[in-house]
């Protein structure tokens, strides 16, 4: 059913931008937000993205859904540098399914520069949703990560910012540190969970934010919920943070981003 909607939805604008604030540990400012997904669902009020992503991702539509939220955060980010906000990053996620397309790193230039806005502001999340066995239904005849790392290249030649999601859980993981040219590493939430072990917690967060650091890579967190947690962050040398701590994901239009600094006289 919500396979058949999608194309509907998406022309009726049922889709909605959700933006989570971005934090940097070191002084506790908004630098950016990540795009989230949420489907207002004739009948059903707002949907999740863990119900209909993986469908999408079957149905190779999330190519569509994908593009949709990148030109949404370009709207938003237009709309924010006209009314003299501060520099100011959005990070849009991507499916791995959408990576592998023909044509993805032509589509993602057409969409940000119709907005003309300076590359730096999107940072482009290398989605790990679904897995490359996964990806490969979707798309036969697939091959390796090279074309990704490829596209992701050169995208970051062109001023995009490129990060790894979900480091640490499910597809994601230290063998293709060194492969993808990333600059963000995203720590996923679960290392914040395992409170169960909690002196080894640190040292395994601790180690992967120094050899992120010696790759030349920034370190964020997500899913940061109590201030004990932030400090402890902070502490192992995590660079930025997002989670409920800090702010839950808020419709686009809601979200209170910091203007430019007033000219000091
Ligand atoms: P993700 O990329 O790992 O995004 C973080 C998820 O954690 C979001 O769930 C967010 O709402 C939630 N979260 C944020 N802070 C906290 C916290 O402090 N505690 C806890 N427990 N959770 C927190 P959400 O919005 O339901 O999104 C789920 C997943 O759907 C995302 O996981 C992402 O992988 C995917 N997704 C969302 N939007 C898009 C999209 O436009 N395209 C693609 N391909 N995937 C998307
Ligand atoms: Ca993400
Ligand atoms: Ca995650």
């Amino acid at each position: 059913q919500m396979n058949n909607r999608m194309a509907r939805a998406l022309e009726g604008g049922e889709f909605r931008l959700y933006l989570q604030p971005k934090y940097r540990l070191d002084n506790l400012e908004m630098y950016g937000a990540e795009a989230l997904v949420r489907w207002d669902y004739p009948g059903r009020g707002l949907v999740y993205p863990d119900e209909f992503i993986p469908l999408f991702e079957g149905s190779g539509s999330i190519v569509k859904l994908d593009f949709y939220m990148l030109e949404q955060a370009c709207i938003y980010l237009r709309q924010h540098i006209d009314s003299g906000g501060a520099d100011f990053v959005v990070s849009v996620n991507f499916s791995r399914v959408t990576l592998y397309t023909q044509g993805f790193f032509a589509a993602v230039l057409d969409i940000v520069d119709k907005y003309r806005l300076p590359h730096r502001c999107v940072e482009l999340v290398e989605g790990t949703n679904a897995s490359i066995a996964d990806t490969r239904k979707t798309l036969p005849g697939l091959r390796p990560m090279e074309p990704v790392v490829d596209k992701l290249t050169a995208l970051q030649q062109k001023g995009f910012s490129v990060s790894m999601d979900d480091f640490g859980a499910g597809y994601s993981s230290l063998n293709l540190l060194d492969k993808l040219p990333i600059q963000v590493l995203k720590l996923d939430k679960e290392f914040l969970r395992e409170n169960s072990r909690e002196e080894r917690v640190k040292h395994v967060i601790a180690h992967v934010v120094e050899l992120a650091h010696d790759l030349g890579i920034a370190v964020v967190c997500e899913g940061v919920e109590t201030r004990e947690q932030m400090e402890f962050l902070r502490a192992a040398g995590c660079d930025r943070a997002q989670g409920y701590y800090f702010s839950r994901p808020v419709p686009s239009e809601a979200l209170q981003v910091p203007k430019k600094q007033a000219e000091k006289v």
